[in-house]
């Protein structure tokens, strides 16, 4: 019987898992994680506080639950130091286990701040459900929140923050918010909309240089001079790959782990998916290219060696006030960029010299032409 091993029980872990139990009724899956294994779906996090949930109420199923669902072990608390390519062995901080193939699911890590003063109690990052109970327990202590970046997650916190209740500030380095993935006129609607109907106040083109202590508080003192009071900071600065087991492992990394266009990495029975991967040199940080990448590996694993196929996938920001769907183009090419439509219902279209659709951004009810505009775009791997 062949045995599988997965690194992970993210969304590419467990999503992969079930896509391989699906094609290998018999095969013996052994999921080692760092948490508790519960399955949870990441995205919830940010929608969570205006729904009033606890990170309990954000668990779909628990490892134990998943393990009689997909019949499958799953090794909680169990961080895996190294994996021995050679032996095709998998060592845990509990001992070590052999695998035929074994996939790489270990996600991404946020990225930190670096200022010369921080006062680390008050200062939370939310990337795990675990970070997310930590953060709602701190909550309680004030209802001053500043939020130190304006891409998607430090947005969707910020809403969704604002509408339950909280006095927010939002710092961002960039003239307007989600600078990586709309133009300006598409993401002011958004920041006023939650300017008029959430107060969010916006610090932006504006830098945090220090966090200093104030009696139970603390200020932010950002690079223009500019201070702003607040009780917790959520800092939302980006993530990055979580590749350090695999560089610990010999196996080749960039920005994320690399793999072909079959999710093999440099050792052809060990696949890796999810945020930590780079697929084809695609390292895209979202749910769309995880369910293909789960469903091409287990193809391959049954037997039929199978490539994933990524068409163009959309992002949505999760911001009820002003939605936001776009779709980054994915050429170096230079692109003219089309706007039309009327506040707030407004669509750029970025297009190349040929006419050809390369990508989009949309806001308000535009927002419902996502999948339409997407299915004229060029597929990003075919
Ligand atoms: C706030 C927020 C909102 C989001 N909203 C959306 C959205 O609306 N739509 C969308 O498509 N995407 C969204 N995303 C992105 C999406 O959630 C992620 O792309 C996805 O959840 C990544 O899943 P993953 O399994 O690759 O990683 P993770 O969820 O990070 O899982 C990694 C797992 O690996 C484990 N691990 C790591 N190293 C080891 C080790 N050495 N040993 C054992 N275990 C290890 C960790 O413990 C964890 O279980 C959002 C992300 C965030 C943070």
């Amino acid at each position: 019987m062949t045995n599988i091993s997965i690194i992970g029980s993210g969304l590419a872990g467990y999503l992969v898992a079930t896509e391989v139990r699906k094609k290998l009724p018999k095969a013996n899956i052994t999921m080692f994680t760092a948490t508790d294994g519960a399955y949870y779906s990441k995205p919830m996090l940010s929608t969570a506080l205006a729904q009033d949930k606890e990170s309990s109420d954000l668990v779909m199923f628990s490892a134990a639950a998943m393990e009689k669902r997909l019949d499958m072990k799953v090794m909680a608390h169990t961080k895996v130091k190294k994996i021995d390519s050679k032996a095709s062995t998998i060592i845990t901080e509990k001992g070590s286990s052999g695998y035929d193939s074994c996939i790489l699911a270990t996600g991404s890590d946020v990225i930190s701040l670096r200022l010369k003063q921080k006062i680390d109690d008050k200062v939370f990052t939310v990337n795990s459900l675990d970070d997310y109970a930590l953060f709602r327990e701190n909550l309680s202590t004030g209802t001053r929140i500043a939020v130190i970046g304006s891409g998607l997650v430090g947005v969707e916190f910020a809403h969704d923050l604002a509408g339950a209740g909280y006095s927010v500030s939002i710092v961002g380095d960039a003239a307007y918010p989600l600078n990586l993935l709309v133009p300006a006129e598409i993401a002011q609607v958004l920041q006023r909309a939650m300017e008029k109907e959430l107060k969010v106040k916006w610090h932006l083109n504006e830098s945090v240089v220090a966090i200093e202590p104030n009696k139970d508080s603390v200020v932010l003192e950002c690079a223009s001079g500019t201070k702003i009071n607040a009780d917790i900071v959520l800092s939302a600065i980006g993530i990055k790959a979580n590749i350090d087991l695999a560089k610990a492992s010999g196996i080749r990394t960039e920005q994320g782990i690399v793999v072909d266009d079959m999710c093999r990495t440099n050792y052809s029975n060990i696949y890796a998916l999810g945020d930590c991967a780079e697929v084809a040199g695609l390292n895209l940080h979202y749910v769309p290219p995880i369910r293909k990448c789960a469903t091409a590996i287990a193809e391959t694993l049954a037997g039929s060696p199978t490539t994933v196929k990524y068409p163009a996938m959309p992002v949505s920001v999760k911001s009820p006030v002003c939605p936001i769907a776009a779709c980054i183009p994915r050429t170096k090419e230079k692109l003219t960029c089309e706007l039309t439509g009327v506040v707030p219902d407004l669509v750029a279209r970025f297009v190349d010299d040929n006419g050809s659709l390369r990508g989009f951004g949309l806001s308000g009810s535009a927002t419902k032409q996502k999948i339409e505009l997407s299915q004229q775009i060029e597929s990003w791997l075919s």
